[in-house]
């Protein structure tokens, strides 16, 4: 790592092609994280109702099963499973079938890499910067999860919280004090928030991943950390969710998922949080 953070005209390319290799595993998971989840939950709620067993096969692993065209199953073979390159190649259809592939592919790999990229130049070629990348691929898989499905899953949630308290038992950005009440202010804050808007409305107005995925973000971002995350998600997810409803046409009632949001914030405030609150200080004067 040592040899990297001298040599980033090696370190830097290294990272780039890593990055669109794992941001190629992370469609993987985006994809079949949740049938998975499905297939199991269908599973549970039989036994649980006494049901008799049917036959109903898992759906494809995430780490074992090759790739292959959703349309016409033709199996992929290594050139038609180079990220971005071979969709480019391709032109964004199947070789077998012409049935389009979607842009979702080289986007998510295209994304991981130069968010990798940013983790490295920001923190280093050691842990630090290994910890960021690691993060960064949690809350990618995350956010696609959760605008495709609506479901936070607590497989990469509650894992993610963890990490993050590891990472600050080791001091890796700060100590665990801070880590540890950044997760519990996660959880709190946004548990509080659903809980009231449950008592006036009588709906539930997010869903129980949120609060998770904040508690992650809290062990990784401190205590400081929750508020600015809280409010930049917010505002965005006002904005965006606005002018999607806008756009959609659709009532208020319509679900928009703000795990992204609480993504995206999460990952600028544990990013560049101290500049951030930092220049709003020097701005508020305080
Ligand atoms: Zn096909």
């Amino acid at each position: 790592m040592a040899f990297l953070d001298q040599n980033p005209q090696i370190g830097y390319p290294l990272v780039a092609g890593l990055g669109l290799l794992v941001g190629s595993f992370l469609n993987v998971v985006i994809l079949r994280l949740p049938r998975r989840m499905e297939w199991q939950w269908k599973r549970d709620s039989r036994e649980m109702l006494g049901e008799p067993e049917i036959y109903d096969p898992p759906p494809p692993g995430i780490v074992v099963e090759r790739s292959h065209c959703p349309h016409c199953g033709h199996q992929l073979s290594w050139y038609e499973n180079i990220p971005v390159l071979s969709w480019l190649a391709l032109r964004g259809r199947c070789r077998s079938c012409r049935a389009p592939i979607s842009a979702q592919y080289p986007a998510v790999e295209l994304l991981t890499m130069l968010l990798l990229l940013a983790c490295v130049w920001t923190w280093g070629f050691g842990w630090q910067g290994f910890g960021a990348s690691l993060l960064t691929c949690f809350l990618v898989a995350l956010a696609g999860i959760d605008l495709r499905t609506q479901l936070l899953p607590d497989s990469l949630t509650l894992p993610l919280m963890w990490l993050g308290l590891i990472a600050a038992v080791e001091n890796l950005y700060f100590g665990p004090k801070q880590a540890l009440l950044g997760a519990i202010a996660g959880y709190v804050s946004l548990w509080s928030v659903w809980w009231l808007f449950k008592q006036l409305t009588g709906k539930e107005g997010m869903g129980h991943g949120d609060f998770k995925l904040l508690a992650a973000l809290g062990a990784w971002c401190g205590l400081a950390g929750i508020l600015p995350i809280i409010l930049m998600s917010s505002l965005v997810g006002a904005v965006v969710g606005g002018a999607w409803l806008a756009i959609k046409g659709r009532d208020r009632a319509t679900p928009i998922p703000f795990g992204p949001f609480l993504a995206i914030a999460g990952w600028i405030v544990f990013m560049w949080g101290d500049r951030i609150i930092g220049a709003y200080r020097d701005y508020a004067g305080f």
